[in-house]
């Protein structure tokens, strides 16, 4: 369910057409839904209602400030997984006591200024790195909350590069040494258990590997209070699909009844870190036609934006529609197959390959969907490209949420290097 949806033909974000948001700031660029984003989350938050919960927004899909300030006056908190993310969480107005931090390479530089925040907890990745982080407290004075990130190898039938809870990723503690480093980790002065955290994949599209995992889980959390320990807060990860293509995901009440199936009868503050279910389909991304060629084999639309600003084709071979902004904008001719790519040297830079698109012509407008996940956040300045500015629509406006980067941003902190003889 989302505000984007055609008016005679023409392609609207809620009240404003596409087309003037193009013809005034120029292409390519993301585009936002308020009233979408503002919508996912009270129906996620809603799913889980019946019980203590906490919905951690997962900034690494989408980390403008707008967004996560966004949720943030809904209620929400944040999963992070990097220094930069914190200070961003911080900065939109998230409360540090709602902040969790993830991730598998925490830097001490991270740790301190965690700590130094005051966030909820540490999800824990590797023994390793609970010793350092028992240390930095100590150094500091404090003492850290934790819960470990239990890898409890499940398949969560999805990308293998974004499946993480299979005992070959590098995410988490197995299942199988957890319980000794969570008497470990009890032993530490300056860490205080508070909790257990999993998060097994993204895009998952059925609830029984959620179910798996979490029926393990469960038996680990009475394991860890009969040895005494408090385990208040049990963090379930984020993971929940969309519709890209075809697929038909869970809905966040089927999602929610599954887990508080399996593990409502715990009596702990359950945790939550969506990041695309609440903005992939928030979002999409607005690209000009430059040209139209036909090779000796195939037919090529070569668009304004490339793998550098949206690369989920590219690394995921993932399908993101593409529509033309306008219907009647070449909707006369039949659907042919062509690719849709970048301006990028490299033959991987495509957004689309072999898809039947109807007959567009140089200057037409195409709209990118489900671009508001990993959309962003994942883009790059590759080829030196300015990257692309984020545009926010509420109702009949919009503001630009992030300017467009210009040539000064893309070189800001370099220098010609000058060598005394
Ligand atoms: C990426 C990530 C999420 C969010 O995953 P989605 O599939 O976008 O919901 C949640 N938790 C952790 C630890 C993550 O790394």
């Amino acid at each position: 369910m989302h505000y984007f949806h055609y008016q005679d033909d023409e392609l609207f974000c809620e009240e404003v057409p596409v087309r003037e948001i193009a013809a005034r700031e120029g292409t390519p660029f993301y585009l936002y839904s308020h009233r979408t984003l503002e919508r996912h989350f009270r129906v996620f938050d809603q799913a889980f209602a019946g019980q203590e919960h906490l919905v951690c927004y997962s900034v690494k899909a989408c980390s403008n400030l707008s967004v996560i300030a966004l949720f943030a006056s809904l209620g929400s908190g944040c999963d992070v997984v990097s220094g930069g993310e914190l200070f961003r969480a911080l900065k939109a107005g998230v409360s540090p006591a709602k902040i969790v931090f993830s991730g598998v390479g925490k830097t001490v530089t991270e740790i301190e200024a965690a700590l130094e925040a005051g966030i909820l907890m540490f999800n824990v990745e590797s023994a390793q790195e609970l010793l350092v982080i028992n240390e930095v407290a100590g150094q500091r004075g404090k003492t850290a909350p934790v819960a470990l990130r239990v890898n409890p190898d499940v398949d969560p039938q999805t990308h293998p590069y974004i499946s993480t809870g299979l005992s070959k990723n590098k995410f988490g503690i197995p299942m199988g040494e957890a319980v000794d480093r969570y008497l470990e980790a009890a032993r530490l002065p300056h860490v205080r258990v508070v909790g257990v955290d999993c998060h097994i994949g993204s895009q998952l599209t059925k609830v029984s590997p959620f179910r798996d995992a979490l029926q393990r889980i469960k038996s680990l959390v009475n394991t860890l209070r009969r040895y005494g320990m408090e385990i208040r807060y049990l963090d379930i990860g984020g993971g929940l699909g969309i519709t890209y293509e075809a697929e038909e995901p869970p809905q966040p009440a089927d999602y929610a009844r599954a887990v508080i199936g399996v593990v409502g009868d715990l009596d702990c503050v359950l945790i939550v870190e969506p990041g695309r279910v609440l903005v992939g389909n928030a979002g999409i991304m607005v690209t000009r036609v430059q040209y139209t060629k036909e090779g000796q084999q195939k037919k090529f639309v070569i668009v304004d934006a490339g793998m550098n600003d949206l690369v989920r084709p590219s690394l995921y071979n993932a399908y993101q529609h593409i529509m033309p902004v306008r219907k009647t904008d070449g909707a006369a001719g039949r659907a042919v197959a062509v690719d849709v790519v970048g301006p990028i040297c490299e033959s991987g830079d495509f957004l689309a390959q072999e898809r039947p698109l109807p007959p567009v012509q140089r200057g037409d407008l195409l709209a990118v969907m489900s671009a508001g996940a990993y959309g962003f956040t994942m883009a790059s300045n590759y080829n030196s490209r300015p990257r692309v500015p984020e545009i926010m629509v509420n109702g009949s406006r919009y503001q630009v949420v992030r300017q467009r980067e210009t040539y000064e941003d893309l070189v800001r902190g370099e220098i010609v290097a000058v060598w005394e003889k």
